[in-house]
């Protein structure tokens, strides 16, 4: 995943995953003198939650002689969160959970924040709970060019999208947890307000009762689904790139997803 000379921007949320793998790639980095490292956080605008994140994300890259690059919703699209789930409720846009226009929102915001960074990768600490899940939902959703596209190392081609790796993405979260605690890592651990609406809560207590009855199980179905992706790929209709009309972003369709999502709450 990682070249010696890379630019390497870290998806760094404040929380403990994230921490974990800033904290390893700093030491990498010691060892590898032409790779450059910095942090970028998305401030979604969560009232309560996301600045003491930005504190403990800023406070760990000091630690660490760490560049720490900030990029907001509010700054990016003109709402915060709040003010996006507000607008969106008042609408009746209510079929949609705050999770659904974050997860694309942000997103867009960590593709903004590295590559105003100039960065050539971004690594984010997607664990193996994160990518059993991922595979789970998009199954629960029949989502199968989502399904064939996510996977450790993005392989989507476009002078504005930046690369993106999961070094992770075979960790199991207790263990990106462990690291935390055994290196004395500050990190947040208030859950974000939102969490709870998330079709993945349910199914991460789904997937970890299944663990627990049948050890193993999180790794088997990763394994499989690596087996599986390039029967996908072949099977899915590859994506060309065109222009968002707003935005003029990479995008599948001529109009992006966030600006579509953005255009329910003008
Ligand atoms: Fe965003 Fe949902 Fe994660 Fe909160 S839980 S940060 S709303 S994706």
């Amino acid at each position: 995943m990682l070249s010696y000379d890379d630019r390497l921007a870290v998806a760094v949320s404040g929380g403990k995953d994230s921490l974990s793998l800033l904290h390893i790639l700093a030491k990498i980095k010691r060892f590898r003198p032409k790779t450059t490292l910095f942090a970028v956080t998305v401030d979604e605008g969560i009232e309560g939650y996301r600045n003491e994140a930005l504190e403990i994300a800023a406070a760990n890259c000091e630690q660490l002689e760490i560049p720490h690059h900030v990029v907001s919703f509010k700054e990016l699209y003109g709402y915060t969160l709040d003010e996006i789930v507000l607008r969106a409720r008042g609408k009746g846009e209510t079929e949609l959970t705050a999770c659904a226009y974050c997860g694309v929102l942000r997103r867009k915001a960590i593709n903004a924040g590295a590559r105003q960074m100039h960065a050539n990768k971004v690594a984010t600490a997607h664990t193996l709970d994160d990518e059993v899940q991922t595979a789970v939902m998009n199954i629960f959703r029949g989502d199968i060019a989502r399904l064939s596209k996510e996977k450790p190392i993005t392989s989507e081609v476009h002078p504005l999208l930046v690369q993106k790796i999961k070094p992770f993405c075979e960790i199991p979260e207790k263990e990106s947890a462990l690291y935390a605690y055994v290196k004395k890592i500050k990190f947040q651990d208030t859950p974000c307000p939102y969490a709870s609406e998330a079709l993945r809560n349910d199914i991460r207590g789904m997937i970890n009762m299944i663990e627990q009855k049948h050890a193993g199980t999180k790794f088997t179905i990763f394994k499989a689904m690596e087996r599986l992706r390039p029967a996908l790929e072949e099977t899915t209709k590859k994506e060309k790139f065109r222009t968002c009309g707003e935005c003029n972003e990479p995008s599948a369709l001529d109009l992006c997803k966030a600006c579509e999502l953005l255009r329910h709450v003008r």
